[in-house]
């Protein structure tokens, strides 16, 4: 992924820039992992006493911006290419973390800021591909918004924040509002920092913070509460048949997937009610509770579960139209997903490790990658070790960025790779072949597992069907595998390869 580029086609270009360049967005712009540019609407009237605004047919109140100057910025941004294009207007559907992190998957966005009473409607009709609001009250401008969104979509860029990973333990991710922090002193007015945290027990620490985040949620967005009680209901529910599901529990666990589709699921029931709901249906019949489709969109990628072939129907007919990607493990809705257009990429085992202590790490040189050891995993994970432009060097990028890579170095020399993909499964590993059989992939592969651990994660992976040494490798480990085969498949024809 190259830098993403923000547009902001607004009146107050200063006020834009002068909101977004001090601190982590400016760094972000300045490192050029964002890009932002804020187009004065004005420059592109054809008024000659450069006027943008004029009164509204029918009357009423104020002014309106119009037309013709919206539609010449907005054209010299985006050429006539398709941009995503948001109107920040109290009359759109409202702005949230989700909405943040699909933002985010973008390469460019163009954010349209209104003043005065708004806009013109009909370059609304002709440029616009979202209307979204920060909130129920009106302001005078958008550059608010805009920057607000900005912000918040920003920050959820790899690379963009500072500390790796950190935008997943925050207010939102998995439903639940953040537990309390407390920094130096221990003691404050009189008040002191909770006795868990100065443990240094990191199981201890992070059940506390979850028994915290979790009250916190229930007294403050009782709204969440309920939406975070149905998903460990699921979670519970499919964690039944953990090896099998294992890629569904953790991509709800990590708080990465939005449930599209589920009859385990049914809305507008408590959660105890629930717990009877999922067994018997109001006739006392069993019901089937075994199908779930999750969407990640951060990496457009969904994963399936179907009890049958009419469920089967029902998730196909609910896949996002940007999915790239869809896990399954049903022979039938596979080949249901074929008729529709999906091709298939492999076929593959699945592993996990369930066991709660950290593996041993024989190779001492390993550490998380940077985006200096770029050209290296691309060499050698896109471009079969040879130099120049790969197929998959952006996913490589993101992954680095994500903080998601791990590599193996021989006196600073770097030998090998290992990373944790965009839809939550280990893989990616890499030994070069003159350093194989020194215990190297295997040290890699421990170094991942324990930095999942650390996160509370259950580490799992998908190994290509045939791949026997690679199955032997985890096996040792203590992987487990699932009883059943996963196909990954993808909506195009379009170049892709997967190393597993
Ligand atoms: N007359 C408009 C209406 O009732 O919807 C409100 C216009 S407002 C005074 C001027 C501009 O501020 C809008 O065009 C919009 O771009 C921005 N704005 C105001 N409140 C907003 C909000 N809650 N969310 C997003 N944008 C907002």
């Amino acid at each position: 992924m190259s830098a993403v580029i923000f547009h902001v086609l607004t009146l107050f270009p200063e006020m834009v820039i002068q909101g977004l360049s001090p601190s982590v967005i400016g760094r972000a712009w300045e490192k050029k992992v964002i890009s932002l540019d804020a187009v004065d609407i004005r420059d592109y009237t054809t008024d000659r006493h450069r006027k943008v605004d004029d009164y509204p047919y029918g009357g009423g109140a104020g002014m309106l911006m119009q037309a013709q100057p919206v539609y010449d910025a907005h054209r010299a941004v985006t050429g006539g290419k398709k941009i995503r294009t948001i109107y920040v207007t109290p009359q759109g559907t409202p702005f949230t973390q989700a909405k943040a992190q699909e933002l985010a998957a973008e390469d460019e966005l163009v954010f349209l800021c209104g003043h005065y009473e708004g806009i013109d409607e009909r370059v609304l009709e002709e440029i616009v591909t979202d209307y979204i609001s920060i909130g129920d009250y009106v302001l005078t401008g958008g550059e608010l918004p805009a920057m607000v969104m900005i912000d918040a979509i920003a920050r959820l860029i790899p690379g963009v924040l500072g500390n790796d990973f950190s935008a997943e333990e925050e207010s939102f991710y998995n439903d639940l509002l953040e537990y309390p922090q407390y920094s130096r002193p221990e003691e404050w007015h009189g008040k002191k920092v909770p006795q868990v945290l100065l443990s240094g027990n990191h199981q201890k620490v992070t059940q506390w913070r979850l028994e915290q985040a979790r009250q916190r949620t229930a007294e403050r967005r009782p709204d969440l509460y309920e939406k975070y009680q149905e998903k460990q209901l699921l979670i519970r529910k499919l964690a039944r048949h953990k090896r099998n599901n294992i890629h569904l529990v953790e991509s709800l666990t990590r708080g990465c997937a939005e449930v599209l589709y589920s009859d385990i699921m049914l809305a507008g029931h408590s959660a105890e009610e629930h717990t009877a709901a999922e067994i018997y249906s109001a006739e006392g019949k069993r019901i089937a509770a075994e199908s779930v489709l999750l969407y990640d969109r951060s990496c457009k990628t969904c994963m399936a579960l179907a009890a049958d072939m009419a469920s089967g129907e029902a998730i196909a007919e609910r896949l996002p139209a940007d999915t790239e990607l869809i896990i399954v493990s049903e022979p039938y809705l596979k080949e249901l997903l074929k008729q529709r257009g999906y091709k298939v990429l492999g076929s593959y085992i699945q592993v996990l490790y369930t066991r709660k202590e950290a593996l041993p790490v024989k190779h001492r040189e390993i550490c998380r990658l940077t985006m200096e050891h770029y050209p290296y995993v691309c060499r050698w994970y896109c471009n079969d070790g040879k130099c120049g432009p790969g197929i998959d060097d952006a996913y490589v990028r993101e992954r680095i960025q994500a903080g998601a890579m791990y590599g193996a170095f021989i006196e600073g020399s770097q030998v090998g790779f290992v990373g944790i993909h965009s839809e939550g499964s280990l893989g990616m590993l890499f030994v070069e072949e003159s350093f194989r059989g020194q215990g190297i992939a295997s040290s890699l592969e421990a170094y991942a597992v324990n930095r999942m651990l650390e996160k509370g994660w259950t580490p799992y992976g998908h190994i290509s069907a045939g791949n026997t040494a690679s199955v032997k490798l985890q096996e040792k480990l203590g992987f487990y595998r699932a009883e059943k085969n996963y196909w990954w498949l993808e909506k195009t024809l379009a170049n892709s390869t997967l190393i597993c």
